[in-house]
């Protein structure tokens, strides 16, 4: 375990003299930092931090991110700080790692899928830069082969091999790491499943073995077809199925392995997009297709730009067998992930929503990346393949926790009072204040990615109209308006005084009432006086000037009323 493990894994590019020593001093620096730590099977913190780095140096990550893999539980851990390392090792350094670091505080809790999906997202767009996501995705995967060691805690380890299998494999996955997002699944499906994982064992072990033996006979007679037609082969081989995805797949299938045709599936990896091409028409006219089973991903790629050519034929004894036809570079991206791709797309189009953090992506050429510009030229006819690496939606989306750990998906600029009404109507209405990752906040703070949000309410709260200058969403809008609208009517009735000068008689007072209550008037108060033969009477009601005029009309049809007027008090 030295730095020299680290050089030889990554062999896309020699390091330079200057990123050798990098490399030395973080290896150094994290191992003084966990120097006395162990990790649950006992074994030293440290080598943690190493397996992470090197597979890393194996995806062919540049030196800095290799540094940072090292480093990356120094913050959370150790008792040096994100200052520490950004003293040591530049601001470049300390961001990943904090964005690492970050990344921990988010937690799966609640198996749920609109969850799942929020929580991707907000990964995502608080890394900031892919680089990050790299690193959280190598540390994730040596967490998860040693997961046993948690064996003390099995609600713990539960937990971690969902959020591993829901999330990070789907993040992979995602990102064109197919192989990647594949292990993390087989990884974690023991623990999520352990009854299933014991069935597929018990029931495929034999078909596994009579299928390579099956597909070795295959493979050699289309070897030689191939060969005959003049294909350049690159090579045929052939590999079972994943456990979990068969799993799945059999789970569609009612459990019945017979009906799994790619148990263990054969592929032809050949030189050109034409040869793959060619490929095909000849392993179709040495077995003939089961139709329906052709899918052509090369000229319609899926969307994480897996491209290949599938069929299912009837083969050697007239077995359902699946081939897979596709060209070394596609074969290498479906392997080794295409992530990068998305990083130069995204370094393109986002300048503004990074402008703040991945100015080092900006500013530094990946080795990657240049590789991946040829890919880039091929997918560029694909926009359908860009739109769904680019994740642009997240330019303009933050995403915050509550206090329960659940995540809020809001446009930026939302405000405490955004994400009240966002969780419920009632907390919104009646919130009185927020706490920000622990700290009071005023409602018209502007929520950032990753903020703790905690609101605070008062029952008999009403939402106040100046809400509607600072809030974003339009359902908090709307709510306060019709809010606000009802509160209105209530304290804007207007109370209008009518004075009254009558002739008196019997049922006088009787006779004005009714009239105001057949209009649908209140009347609040009325008093009357006696002066003469006159009878003054002055009556509060709730009513504004249009309803009071109407008023004026039918009481003038009393004849004794000699005298009338009001005004709105
Ligand atoms: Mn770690």
């Amino acid at each position: 375990m030295n730095v020299r493990d680290l050089i030889k894994e990554r062999q896309s590019k020699n390091f330079t003299n200057e990123e050798i020593s990098l490399l030395g001093r973080a290896f150094d620096f994290s191992k003084r930092g966990h120097q006395g730590q162990k990790r649950k099977s006992g074994e030293p913190y440290f080598n943690h931090c190493f397996q992470t780095a090197l597979q890393l140096a194996n995806w062919q990550m540049d030196s800095p991110t290799i540094a940072a893999g090292l480093l990356h539980d120094i913050a959370e851990d150790t008792k040096y700080s994100l200052e520490e390392i950004k003293k040591e090792f530049g601001e470049e350094i300390s961001f990943l790692v904090g964005g690492v670091t970050k990344l921990g505080h988010l937690k799966y809790l609640n198996a749920d899928i609109e969850q799942a999906e929020n929580l991707r997202k907000m990964i995502l767009a608080l890394s900031q830069d892919l680089r990050v996501i790299f690193i959280k995705l190598a540390d994730r995967l040596h967490n998860i082969k040693t997961l046993s060691a948690l064996s003390q805690t099995p609600n713990k380890q539960k937990r971690i091999a969902l959020e591993t299998s829901e999330i990070y494999a789907t993040i992979a996955y995602r990102l064109g790491m197919a192989n990647l997002a594949g292990e993390l699944e087989d990884l974690s499906f023991p623990y999520i499943n352990p009854s299933g994982y014991k069935w597929l064992i018990e029931n495929i072990k034999e078909k596994y073995g009579n299928r390579q033996k099956y597909l070795e006979k295959v493979k050699n007679i289309i070897e030689k077809k191939l060969k005959e037609s003049g294909i350049r082969l690159v090579k045929v081989d052939f590999r079972a199925k994943r456990y979990s995805s068969l799993y799945k797949k059999l789970l569609r299938e009612n459990m019945n392995l017979e009906q799994i045709y790619d148990l263990v599936a054969l592929r032809i990896i050949v030189n050109t997009i034409e040869e793959c091409y060619t490929a095909l028409g000849i392993v179709h006219q040495t077995w003939p297709p089961l139709p329906g089973r052709i899918k052509d991903y090369i000229a319609m790629p899926k969307p994480n730009g897996y491209r290949s050519l599938h069929t299912t034929v009837f083969c050697l004894d007239n077995k359902l067998t699946e081939f897979q036809i596709r060209t070394l570079e596609m074969h290498q991206a479906s392997e080794n992930g295409i992530a990068a791709h998305w990083l130069y797309e995204q370094k393109k189009s986002e300048k503004d929503y990074l402008e703040k953090k991945s100015v080092f992506a900006e500013k530094k050429e990946l080795a990657w990346v240049e590789q991946l510009r040829s890919w880039q030229k091929e997918f560029s006819n694909s926009e359908e393949f860009l739109k769904s690496l680019k994740i642009d939606f997240l330019k303009d989306r933050i995403f915050a926790i509550t206090p329960k750990g659940e995540v809020i998906d809001l446009p930026a600029g939302s405000t405490p009072v955004d994400f009240a009404y966002a969780i419920h109507t009632e907390i919104g209405a009646s919130c009185v204040g927020s706490k920000i990752n622990g700290k009071i906040t005023p409602l018209d703070y502007q929520i950032q990615s990753g903020d703790l949000v905690e609101i605070l309410v008062q029952k008999s709260k009403k939402p106040s109209e100046s809400w509607l200058e600072f809030v974003k969403t339009s359902m908090a809008k709307k709510k306060i308006k019709s809010s606000v609208k009802k509160s209105s009517k209530l304290i804007k009735k207007e109370i209008a005084e009518f004075k009254i000068t009558a002739i008196d008689r019997i049922g006088l007072l009787k006779d004005i009432s009714s009239i105001f209550s057949r209009n649908r008037i209140n009347i609040q108060t009325t008093n009357t006086n006696l002066i003469g033969q006159h009878r003054l009477i002055k009556i509060k009601c709730e009513a504004d000037k249009e309803k009071s005029e109407k008023l004026i009309l039918k009481l003038k049809k009393i004849k004794e009323i000699k005298e009338i007027n009001y005004k709105i008090i």
